[in-house]
């Protein structure tokens, strides 16, 4: 991710290129080539939108959508590790080229939904899907319920059969402020300056792309985007201690053991008999086995 500012019009910029991060998720996932495509979209979009974020505050990104793919969701965090997921993970279209590309992967309606947390609260707006184009509803997100003027690019590029060669967004923000109308300006060029960066195959870091994109662009800093997931074995233990005694207790004379795989990373969190009955134990009350 590079951080950058436009000198004299106030607007930020965040770079991000999510190579890496995608083809992880793929692999953790098993994505066939087009959900592998659109996951990709949404964790740049994740980490995109995170970025404006401040200190440990994180964004959800939702995708729901009538066509096969079905939605994501991607879980992003401003020091710019990112966790998601597509709801069909089997998707095997051919995305074709051009305006309508996504079309029939996503279908014809759809909503988008962002959760920010700031501070304490959550904040949750969602749109209608309107170009079925998820850097393009982005930006119509932004026009309709953020209102904080802002234009989103995404692109990828195929290595021939390597469907995720590369893998890149940007963001552009105007600043309290921040010229407005130069933002626009800007706007009805950057996808066309983001796929050319990308497809032309020259610029390969965050740094080198926003330097291709948006040359007159001033870096500020630059911080790793990578897929990292939160989850861990205390974390399940902790949610199966949530459900109380009794279902647990289920749990035991019904399994005997269980397993919980995170949605988030398909990570497999075994959970052994012994596991289970030292949580009926720290509930207290005593055994409720015959
Ligand atoms: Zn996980």
């Amino acid at each position: 991710m590079a951080r950058a500012l436009i000198p004299g019009s106030g607007l930020q910029v965040s770079l991000a290129v999510t190579t890496h991060a995608a083809r992880e998720a793929r692999e953790r996932h098993g994505l066939k080539p087009a959900s592998a495509a659109l996951l990709a979209q949404g964790l740049t979009g994740g980490v995109l939108l995170a970025s404006l974020q401040k200190g440990e505050a994180r964004i959800n990104l939702q995708l729901q959508c009538d066509g096969p793919f079905s939605g994501l969701f991607v879980d992003a965090g401003a020091a710019g590790d990112v966790r998601g997921y597509a709801r069909n993970p089997g998707l095997e279209v051919e995305l074709g080229e051009g305006a309508f590309r996504w079309r029939a992967a996503l279908g014809n309606a759809g909503l988008l939904s962002v959760l920010r947390e700031l501070g304490t609260e959550y904040y949750r707006s969602s749109v209608e899907l309107v170009a079925m184009d998820l850097a393009q509803d982005l930006n119509h997100y932004f026009e309709t319920s953020d209102q904080v003027p802002t234009r989103v690019a995404l692109d990828q590029r195929r290595d021939g059969e390597e469907g995720l060669g590369l893998v890149a967004g940007v963001l552009v923000q105007a600043l309290p402020e921040g010229d407005v109308q130069a933002l626009e300006r800007l706007g009805t060029t950057l996808a066309e300056r983001l796929g050319a960066a990308v497809q032309g195959g020259g610029a390969a870091t965050a740094r080198e792309l926003l330097a291709a994109v948006l040359p007159q662009a001033a870096f500020t800093h630059e911080y790793p985007v990578a897929f990292r997931c939160s989850c861990s074995r205390e974390r399940v233990l902790r949610t199966l201690a949530s459900l109380g005694r009794a279902e647990l207790q289920e749990i035991v004379d019904t399994l005997g053991s269980t397993a919980v795989t995170c949605q988030f990373c398909a990570a497999r969190h075994e959970v052994t008999l012994p596991d289970l009955l030292a949580l009926i134990d720290q509930l207290g009350g005593g055994h409720l086995r015959s």
